[in-house]
Parts: C-alpha cells; structure tokens; sequence
C-alpha cells in the first residue's frame, strides 16, 4: 500500500485527483500506475484500470488470478466490473468513497474475490482532502 501511496503523491503532484494502485502477484509488484484521467483527457484512466491492463500485460494473459490489487481509494463501479472481470484474488484498498464508491453504488466484485478496506485509511484519505482543498 505503501507504493500505491508513492503512486498517488505522483498524480498529486501532476494536478490528477490522487489516486495509484499497484498489483502484486508472489511478492513482486508487477504493475503500478495513478489516475492519469486530466493528462489523457480520458475519464476512464482511473489507476486501477491501468494497473489491471499492465498486469495483463506483463502476465501474458488477461485474467489476473493469483494477484493482488492495492488501491488508495475504494474503487468505482467502472472499475469494480473491471476487476470483477479480471477475476483478480484480492482487492485491497486504502479509503472508502461514500459517494462514488463501488459499495455505495450496489456494484458487485467478484464473488471469489477477497476484499481488505481501510489499510493506510489516514494517509490515502489526507491526500485526497489536501488535494480538494488545494482546488478550492
Ligand atoms: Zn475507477
């Protein structure tokens, strides 16, 4: 989680809501990406959608079984069915998000999937708030 922090510092600091994620498969990181949605002019850059295509990528396959997602922010519904398809093992995220979140939503992870919320809650959440505050 500590990575995907470093991750979302590096959005913060390009002025994207600060958001990163990483995946993890036997120890070894093997994807890391944040929310690039302003620079790609693109709303579904989320850093979790990156992260799963690279993950992908670098697996050489498209399913993610074995993996493990770390997360600032609880994901959206965009990429809670993302990860649902990629039928990734274990989704783990920092803060929740009461309005956007995927819970708040009613959107389903995948059944075999194991979900951890709140690990760093503090640090990932002070990010985002720094940030809007900054915007405002
Ligand atoms: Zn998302």
């Amino acid at each position: 989680m500590k990575k995907a922090l470093q991750e979302a510092e590096m959005a913060f600091d390009k002025d994207e809501i600060p958001v990163g994620a990483v995946v993890v498969i036997d120890n070894k990181v093997i994807a890391r990406s944040h929310n690039l949605t302003e620079l790609l002019n693109d709303v579904t850059a989320h850093a979790e959608m990156q992260a799963i295509t690279s993950a992908a990528n670098f697996l050489g396959g498209k399913y993610l079984k074995g993996c493990t997602l770390y997360v600032t922010l609880e994901p959206c519904q965009m990429c809670a069915g993302a990860l649902y398809w990629s039928q990734i093992s274990k989704i783990v995220f920092g803060a929740s998000d009461e309005k956007r979140g995927y819970k708040a939503l009613g959107t389903q992870i995948h059944p075999k999937t194991e979900v951890i919320s709140g690990v760093l809650e503090k640090e990932c959440a002070e990010l985002m708030t720094s940030f809007f505050q900054k915007k405002r």
